[in-house]
Formats: C-alpha cells, sequence, structure tokens
C-alpha cells in the first residue's frame, strides 16, 4: 500500500504535481532523507516549506528528557494525538546518541513532522557544546527524519553559506531568535534575519505587558505575506499570542508536554491549548473574550467560560489577561478586537470613567465586572456580582423583608447591597473600618451595625463579602458564637469550605458557597456577551472540580477525576 502523506497525499500524486524532491519529502515524510537527492537550491527548498507551512498542525508540541530513551518514550506516547512534534537535544545530557533513536522514531511514525533543536547556551538554550558540535548535530537528526531544524540567527551568523545551503538541503531550517526580556525591535530583527536563507522565521520575544502581544501580533500581520512566520510572546502574558498569533499570520505555535514541563516560560500545555482554547478552530471569526485582573493566575473563568463556550457552539475563544495596569489592559483592548471583557480584582472601581457607558445599577454599586463592546467599539460596563448573590438566595428564600447581614463594604459588598435592597431586603452593614461601612449604608439606605451586637441577633442570611478566609481555613470573619442565621453565604470560593461554612454547619445553619456565586455571576456575563442562556450544571461541576484537585495538591493528596 502506498504510504499517505499530510492530508492524504501519496508519493505518485506529490510527483504528479510536479514538486522538487524535497518539496514531495516534506510533505510526505516516508520519502526518507537518505533518497533525497543532496543538490537542492534554497529556492526548491522553500517552495517545499511554504507546502509543508501549509500543512503543518498549528501546535508544536517541545519535548525534553533526562536522555535520549526517554525523549523518544515520550514522543511516542504522544505521536498518535500530536503530529507536530520538536525535540529538544540541548536538554539532554549526551545529545549523541539521539540521532540513531530518532532515526527508529520517525521512521516508525512517517505521519509526525519533528523539529530537532539543539539550542546553545548563549542563545537561551542548554547545549555547552561549539557551533561546530550543534551543527554537525542538525545534520545527523535531519539525516535521521527530523523534516525541519532549528538553527538560531546566533549560530547562523558564524556559518558559511555553503554550511547552510547544505542543512537546508536536508531539512527544512527554522532560523530562530528568542529575546528573554522584551518585545522589541521586531522588523528590525527580522530584518536582520531575513539575510539568511531560512524556510521559516521565527522570533519569539518576552511579554512585559498585555500590549507586547499586540506588538507581536501587527508584526506578523505586517510580513505574513513575505515570510513564513513563527511569532509568540513567552512569559505569563504571553498568552493572547499563544493563542491568537496563528491566526494573525504565525505558522505555527509551541505548547508544553505537561504543566512541569515547559521549555519556556508562559508555555501553556499542548493539551490547554487544544481542549480549553480550541486553538484548532480559532479563526478569524472567534470573537475574543478574557479576563483582567492582577493576580490571574488562578482565576477559573477560562475553564468555566472556554467550556460554556464550547458546550453552547460559540465560535469564541476565553482568556486571562495578566493586567498589571489599567492603561496597559485599555491600550490592549483598544487594538484587539475583544468582544467581552470580565473585570476583577483590583480594576473593578478604577475601570469606570473609561467606560462609554454603564447601566444604572453599576453605577450606583461603582464597580463594573462585566464589558461588553459594540459592533461601533464602544464600550459598556454592567455588574454581575449582583445576580450571583441574588440569584442562588432567591432559589431559596423570598427576599422581600428578608433580614440580611453583609460583612464588608468592598466592591463585591456594594453588589450585594445594593442587590438585596432593589429586592426588598431589610440589609445590614458590618465592616471593619466602620466610616466606609456607615457611607455604603447611607448610600444604599442599608443600616449598619456594631460587632457587639451580633450575639443578640438572628438573621435569616449572613453573608461574608469580605476576603477573610480565601485561601486558608484558618481564619473566620466570625466567631461560632456570633453566627445566627438560617444561611450563611460566603463569597469566598477556594476553599470550597471555608471555616467559615465549617462553623456555620455545626451551629446547624444552610450553607451556600462561593463557587455558587462565582457561576452565577460567570452565567450572567456568558448570557450578556453571547445571549445564550449558560450551562449552569457544567460550569459548577467544572469548578466544584477545580477546587477539589487545587484542595488535593495543598495537601499533597491525589484526586481521582470524575468530571464529565
Ligand atoms: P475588596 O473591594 O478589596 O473588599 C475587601 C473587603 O474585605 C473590605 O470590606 C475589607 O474591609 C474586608 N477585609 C479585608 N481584610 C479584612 C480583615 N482582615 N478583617 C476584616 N475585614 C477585612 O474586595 P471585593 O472585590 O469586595 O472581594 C471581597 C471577597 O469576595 C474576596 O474574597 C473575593 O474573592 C470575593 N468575591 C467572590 C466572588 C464570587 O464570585 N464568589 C465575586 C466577587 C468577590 P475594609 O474596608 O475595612 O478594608
Amino acid at each position: 500500500m502506498e504510504g499517505q502523506g499530510y492530508a492524504g497525499l501519496t508519493e505518485p500524486l506529490l510527483k504528479s504535481l510536479g514538486l522538487t524532491r524535497k518539496a514531495q519529502r516534506l510533505l510526505h515524510p516516508e520519502l526518507r532523507p537518505c533518497n533525497i537527492a543532496r543538490s537542492m537550491t534554497a529556492e526548491n527548498n522553500h517552495y517545499g516549506s511554504r507546502l509543508l507551512h501549509l500543512r503543518l498542525p498549528r501546535v508544536c508540541v517541545a519535548i525534553a528528557g533526562s536522555d535520549a530513551n526517554e525523549m523518544l518514550e515520550k514522543a511516542e506516547a504522544l505521536a498518535r494525538d500530536n503530529p507536530f512534534i520538536e525535540l529538544r537535544l540541548d536538554y539532554l545530557p549526551k545529545p549523541g546518541l539521539a540521532p540513531e533513536k530518532i532515526r527508529e522514531f520517525t521512521e516508525s511514525h512517517p505521519h509526525v513532522a519533528v523539529i530537532g533543536t539543539c539550542r546553545r547556551l548563549a542563545s537561551g538554550g542548554k547545549f555547552r557544546g561549539p557551533i561546530s558540535s550543534q551543527l554537525d548535530l542538525l545534520g545527523k537528526v535531519a539525516d535521521a527524519g527530523c523534516q525541519l531544524v532549528d538553527v538560531e540567527i546566533q549560530t547562523a551568523a558564524r556559518m558559511r553559506s555553503a554550511q547552510l545551503d547544505k542543512l537546508r538541503g536536508k531539512a527544512a531550517v527554522v532560523l530562530s531568535f528568542h529575546d528573554f526580556r522584551g518585545t522589541q525591535k521586531l522588523d528590525e530583527t527580522l530584518n536582520k534575519m531575513t539575510a539568511f536563507p531560512a524556510d521559516f522565521y521565527k522570533i519569539v520575544s518576552t511579554a512585559t505587558s498585555l500590549f507586547d502581544n499586540v506588538s507581536m501580533m501587527k508584526f506578523l500581520e505586517r510580513h505574513q505575506d513575505a515570510h513564513s512566520l513563527v511569532g509568540l510572546c513567552m512569559g505569563e502574558q504571553g498568552i493572547i499570542s499563544r493563542v491568537l498569533a496563528a491566526r494573525a499570520g504565525s505558522a505555527f505555535t509551541f505548547g508544553a508536554l505537561s504543566a512541569d514541563e515547559k521549555t519556556a516560560p508562559g508555555q501553556v500545555t499542548a493539551r490547554e491549548l487544544r481542549s480549553i482554547y480550541r486553538i484548532d478552530q480559532v479563526d478569524a471569526a472567534t470573537k475574543v473574550y478574557g479576563v483582567a485582573g492582577d493576580p490571574i493566575e488562578h482565576s477559573l473563568s477560562p475553564a468555566i467560560m472556554n467550556a460554556a463556550l464550547r458546550r453552547e457552539n460559540v465560535n469564541g475563544v476565553f482568556l486571562a489577561l495578566h493586567a498589571k495596569s489599567l492603561k496597559d489592559l485599555l491600550a490592549c483592548v483598544k487594538e484587539i478586537p475583544i468582544h467581552g471583557l470580565a473585570i476583577t480584582m483590583p480594576h473593578k472601581q478604577a475601570i469606570l470613567p473609561h467606560l462609554d457607558n454603564t447601566d444604572p445599577f453599576t453605577t450606583k454599586i461603582g464597580a463594573c465586572n462585566t464589558i461588553v463592546r459594540s459592533a461601533d467599539g464602544k464600550l459598556y460596563g454592567f455588574n454581575t456580582d449582583t445576580s450571583g448573590v441574588v440569584r442562588p438566595l432567591e432559589q431559596r428564600i423570598g427576599l422581600q423583608n428578608a433580614k440580611i447581614l453583609v460583612l464588608g463594604a468592598g466592591g463585591a459588598a456594594r453588589a450585594a447591597v445594593f442587590g438585596l435592597k432593589d429586592r426588598g431586603a431589610q440589609v445590614f452593614i458590618l465592616n471593619r473600618h466602620t466610616e466606609k461601612g456607615k457611607k455604603l449604608a447611607r448610600q444604599a439606605k442599608a443600616r449598619t451595625m456594631k460587632r457587639l451586637d451580633l450575639k443578640k441577633l438572628d438573621f435569616d442570611v449572613i453573608i461574608n463579602a469580605t476576603s477573610v478566609g480565601m485561601g486558608n481555613t484558618r481564619e473566620s470573619p466570625l466567631s461560632a458564637d456570633e453566627i445566627k442565621a438560617k444561611y450563611v453565604f460566603d463569597m469566598v470560593y477556594d476553599p470550597a469550605e471555608t471555616l467559615l461554612l465549617k462553623l456555620a454547619k455545626e451551629r446547624g445553619c444552610e450553607v451556600i458557597a462561593g463557587s455558587e456565586m462565582f457561576v452565577h455571576q460567570a452565567a450572567r456575563q456568558f448570557e450578556i456577551w453571547t445571549g445564550k442562556p449558560a450551562p449552569r450544571e457544567d460550569m459548577l461541576k467544572i469548578v466544584t472540580q477545580a477546587l477539589a484537585e487545587r484542595a488535593a495538591a495543598r495537601n499533597g493528596t491525589k484526586l481521582i477525576s470524575k468530571a464529565s
């Protein structure tokens, strides 16, 4: 039976297309390098790589290992679901032993496209040998079946042009440049790089702001017609470029094998890129959504929102944006057509003056957690924290005249107090800084109370809207004898069972966990952005599972997955 190349291209079909041998091999990995005429021109090569570019999967999985066997075992385990991998020879203590293993792998996995990379220490890799050894190794892995090899510009600058031509006769060359400090002079860098013939020009910078992603994507858009480019930003703030660069013109992007095996800062796992961000489906029509805050690393919003978008068949992707400053966030939002944005701490209040309009309730609360961009580019602000408090309570009790104590007077407390007053509840406020509590009470026509009086009073509901108890099970805003209520609702959602909820249960109260609020406010955001009902049950399952995994990780135990 004839072997099948990318997208089912057969060897005779490739020949019939009049392609060079090199181009055929690039599209058809079964045509092993040992059969290839070595006297190819750079033009032929480039032609081949353009075709390869059209056929390469979007995500290349970077693989390292403690030795060649382990690296290739990982490649073997990945090969079925990941037809594009990068083998990091520079991570191996004895990279010279790798080519034979690679040959066995490429011969038994003709459908897998492989990049051989042996980055030198001076260029940010781990290879300590001289350039001559690096080139020798790259030549050998190309002979062993790597269809692409990575050559840093620092190495190319010290090669003779005949050496580069010879290497390009064996494999497509990805000429690479890495900037581990920032994102700057991208055009100038490309200009320097194109002095060397290559099949792909790869520029990887570091995002020190969200706007660096914009610079990278604009750069890709400017040059994608003239060159085969790979571009992305490293670092936690580089997530936008990792997911969206393909649509801006990057031939592919890189993903880590697992969270523990990242070969670059800020790398996302290949599995996350595919299953959470659905990178293979991202196209020009994909709507971009996100959550912006500082810190943002532990936000559960991307997990639940991407699942909801997938479930409801919305062509959209949801990203976590680490917005260290509002100025950076606003500059980024202006340039990237973000359709909807969730705003979290510390920007909920400060963002208000920058919006074109807000609904009257959000203006009253003085905090916005949801932004929608209209077709004319205007930004509209809403507050869905209110729904997050009111909806779970309305499912349990009538709010008219209900006696409710709100602990706290920050942004979330304001959303709760105004929302509950609007439903006719009697609201009492208790805040650490009493003046702030009094001010909120005046604005919302609620009442304040003294902590000393707590033990004398019974409530229908006590709501914790302070950050006390967040991330630990030691602290509670109230002691056991201060908890006198039918329901205790903790806005803190991590840990899932806070000390307050534990004490409340012991006192015989019904409890409402912060995850319920989190899902309700996110569901409302989803409805505002997409006009579709949110799959709440699925969202709650994902949050519950994620919190249980975090708790298990904190306790050093392993959790058996129950997620569907
Ligand atoms: P915020 O605006 O910073 O307000 C923080 C509140 O906590 C203030 O009232 C503050 O009192 C009080 N506080 C902080 N440390 C305290 C302490 N040691 N003792 C007593 N009071 C203390 O924050 P926020 O946006 O309102 O958020 C408050 C909490 O709600 C956070 O834990 C947040 O994660 C949670 N939240 C959850 C959801 C959800 O979906 N589940 C949504 C929004 C918020 P002072 O005014 O006296 O400083």
